[in-house]
C-alpha cells in the first residue's frame, strides 16, 4: 500500500514546483492574505508555505493528511467546484513523498503539529503557533531516488517554482506574496505587497509589480462577455510583444492554465497586428459557472476542457481584436 501511494503521489507530485502550487492554493482555499514560501535547494531539500489563513482544527490533522480527505466538497457536486482543491489528494502525496509537518492554528484555538514520513502520520502535538498554518515539506523523493533523477539543476527547478508563485500571485492581487530562498543564507527571491482598490486597479497595480510598470503601462484592458464566459485582463500593445511566448498568462476561473485552445486563441486574436515570429504578451482571465469548465482533467496537469470551446475560442480571439482596435491595432 505504502509503494501504490507512492505512485499515486508521484502523479500529483513530480516535483518542487508542484508541491508548491498544491501548498499556495491550499493557502488561498483557506482565506488566506499572505502567503510566503520559503526553498531551500531548489525545494528538494526544503519547501515550507507559511499562510495566514482559517487554519486546522488539531482534531482534524490526521484527516487533512489522509487520502481523499477533502473539506471542500461533499462529493455529490464535482461539477460545481469553486475552490482549488477538491481531491483531498496533495497532502496525503506530499506525507508520501517526504517528510511532511504540518502546523496549524485556527482562530480562538491553540497550535498543533502532526508530522508524517513514508506517508505515516504520527501523533497530533500541542506547539506554539502563530494563526494560520505553516506546511514544510523536507527531503523531497528521498524514498525514490529514481524520481530525484528526473528533477533539473537547483536553478531550473527554483524557476519552476518562482513561476508558480507568480502566476498564483497574479490571479490574487488581493494577498501578499512572497518567495525566499533559505539554501545558503536566506533571501528573498520575490514579494508582492497585498493590492487594494477594485478589481482592475488591483490587477493593474499587481501585474505592474510582478511584470514591470512597462508591461502596465502598455498593455490595454480587455472585458468581453459570451455565453456565460467573461473575459478580463491586460493584453499587451504589439509594440510590447516577445520573440517567445514567455509573457503568456492565462487563467480559467482563478487557476493557472496552460491550454492549448486558449494559447491559440491568444495568437488568433493578434494574427492581423503582429508578424509571425512576435508572440503576444497577455494576463487573461476566463471566468464562468464551474459547471462550463472541466477542471478535473488531471491532478498534476493545468488543462481544461471547456464544454463549449468554440464559444471560448471565439469570446477570446473577439475579445482581444475589439480591444486592440479600441487602441488604434
Ligand atoms: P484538498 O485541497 O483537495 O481538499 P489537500 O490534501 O490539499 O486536499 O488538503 C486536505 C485538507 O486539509 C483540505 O481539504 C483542508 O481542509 C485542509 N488544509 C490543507 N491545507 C490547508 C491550509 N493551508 N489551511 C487550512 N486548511 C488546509
Ligand atoms: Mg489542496
Amino acid at each position: 500500500d505504502a509503494a501504490i501511494n507512492r505512485i499515486a503521489a508521484g502523479e500529483v507530485v513530480e516535483r518542487p514546483a508542484s508541491a508548491v502550487k498544491e501548498l499556495i492554493e491550499n493557502a488561498l482555499d483557506a482565506g488566506a492574505r499572505r502567503i510566503d514560501v520559503t526553498v531551500a535547494d531548489g525545494g528538494r531539500r526544503m519547501i515550507r508555505v507559511a499562510d495566514d489563513g482559517s487554519g486546522i482544527a488539531a482534531e482534524d490533522l490526521p484527516l487533512a493528511l489522509s487520502r481523499h480527505a477533502t473539506s471542500k466538497i461533499d462529493g455529490s457536486d464535482l461539477l460545481n467546484i469553486h475552490t482549488f482543491g477538491f481531491r483531498g489528494e496533495a497532502l496525503a502525496s506530499l506525507a508520501a513523498v517526504g517528510r511532511l509537518s504540518v502546523t496549524s492554528r485556527p482562530e480562538g484555538c491553540d497550535a498543533a503539529r502532526i508530522e508524517a514520513q513514508g506517508g505515516a502520520p504520527g501523533p497530533v502535538r500541542p506547539v506554539a503557533g502563530r494563526p494560520g498554518t505553516v506546511v514544510e515539506l523536507r527531503d523531497l523523493f528521498y524514498a525514490t531516488p529514481a524520481r530525484l533523477k528526473f528533477l533539473r539543476t537547483e536553478r531550473g527547478e527554483m524557476q519552476a517554482v518562482t513561476d508558480v508563485v507568480r502566476r498564483l500571485a497574479m490571479a490574487e492581487p488581493y494577498a501578499r506574496f512572497s518567495l525566499s530562498d533559505a539554501t545558503d543564507a536566506p533571501r528573498e527571491v520575490f514579494a508582492v505587497a497585498a493590492e487594494t482598490g477594485d478589481p482592475r486597479d488591483a490587477l493593474t497595480a499587481r501585474l505592474a509589480a510582478i511584470l514591470g510598470p512597462d508591461f502596465a503601462a502598455n498593455a490595454i484592458a480587455v472585458d468581453a462577455e459570451r455565453e456565460g464566459l467573461h473575459l478580463t485582463g491586460l493584453a499587451a500593445l504589439p509594440t510590447w510583444s516577445r520573440g517567445s511566448a514567455v509573457h503568456q498568462y492565462l487563467f480559467v476561473n482563478g487557476r493557472p492554465v496552460r491550454d492549448k485552445l486558449l494559447t491559440g486563441a491568444l495568437r488568433a486574436g493578434y494574427m492581423d497586428v503582429l508578424s509571425r515570429d512576435r508572440h503576444p504578451a497577455a494576463v487573461l482571465f476566463v471566468d464562468c459557472e464551474p459547471a462550463m469548465v472541466d477542471v478535473n482533467v488531471h491532478p498534476a496537469k493545468s488543462e481544461v476542457r471547456f464544454r463549449d470551446p468554440a464559444t471560448a475560442r471565439g469570446l477570446v480571439v473577439s475579445g482581444l481584436r475589439r480591444a486592440l482596435a479600441g487602441a488604434g491595432h
